[in-house]
């Protein structure tokens, strides 16, 4: 008897339990949806002031040029370019949160690896003379047609190639594409500071930098390794990393050919 008692006692505090999580799960939900939400929302907002700032810091830039004021010009190029930065920060925070509320969606369409890659030297060209770094392709693979988000493929290269920039301080970098026929390779590496491997693991998670103390030489959000994960994720591709602190790194991108 006493131990029915007991037992049905235990029956009933465990049903409580599971009703006392179900509802603090979610509400959780119901709370980080919102949380979402507000973010896509809120740096929605953000993007058009500065779209603006920097459509007009162009309009006055011009005026400038046009009168010969020069140093007016260079002022209004630190602008631009402070305002870009901003921008970019922005539609980091904008694109997380999309993917975290299941909103990221893929654009495919047909595109040849060679005008990919065209794209991406356009795109990453400023940042080489700057920092005495040497950038070479190492393209061992035909002209196949792949059917990409080429936008999305993109930018995560993007973010490889300057990240690799930014941690090299004078070296090279190097753009590998390998066809396997089933899948493509994409592998940037770099001759920079490499990272120490017990970082390794955690550089992908979102915020996170290596040396993130107050002593931190390189700038950054420690969001560009998170989005380019999710992205390619979203692609069906691997994105996958080899260092050695002090030589440098290799991220790569395994693309599936479909
Ligand atoms: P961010 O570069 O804005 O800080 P990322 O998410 O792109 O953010 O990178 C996260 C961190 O991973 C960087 O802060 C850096 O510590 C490390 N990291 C990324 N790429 C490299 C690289 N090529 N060489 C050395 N460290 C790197």
């Amino acid at each position: 008897e006493r131990l029915r008692n007991q037992r049905d006692q235990l029956e009933a505090e465990v049903k409580i339990r599971t009703a006392e999580l179900t509802v603090a799960r979610d509400a959780a939900l119901t709370s980080s949806r919102h949380k979402s939400e507000f973010l896509a929302n809120m740096t929605h907002e953000l993007r058009t002031p500065i779209q603006s700032i920097i459509g007009y810091v162009d309009l006055v830039k011009e005026e400038a040029e046009n009168e010969g004021q020069f140093d007016m010009v260079t002022d209004l190029d630190k602008v631009t370019r402070n305002a870009d930065r901003l921008l970019g920060m922005i539609n980091c925070l904008l694109d997380l949160s999309k993917i975290e509320a299941g909103r990221m969606e893929l654009n495919l369409s047909s595109t040849y690896l060679k005008d990919l890659l065209q794209d991406l030297s356009e795109a990453t060209a400023p940042l080489f003379p700057r920092n005495n770094n040497k950038f070479l392709l190492d393209n061992h693979s035909d002209n196949p047609i792949l059917r990409i988000d080429s936008e999305k493929l993109l930018q995560v290269l993007i973010n490889l190639v300057s990240n690799a920039c930014k941690f090299t301080e004078r070296g090279t970098v190097t753009l590998r594409v390998e066809n396997t026929h089933s899948e493509i390779n994409f592998s940037v590496i770099d001759t920079g500071i490499g990272i120490p491997a017990d970082q390794l693991a955690k550089i992908f998670d979102q915020f996170q930098q290596v040396d993130s103390g107050e002593t931190r030489r390189f700038g950054g959000t420690g969001l560009g390794l998170a989005i380019s994960k999710q992205f390619c994720e979203l692609m069906g591709a691997k994105i996958k990393v080899e260092s050695i602190e002090g030589e440098g790194s290799c991220f790569t991108v395994k693309l599936p050919m479909s």
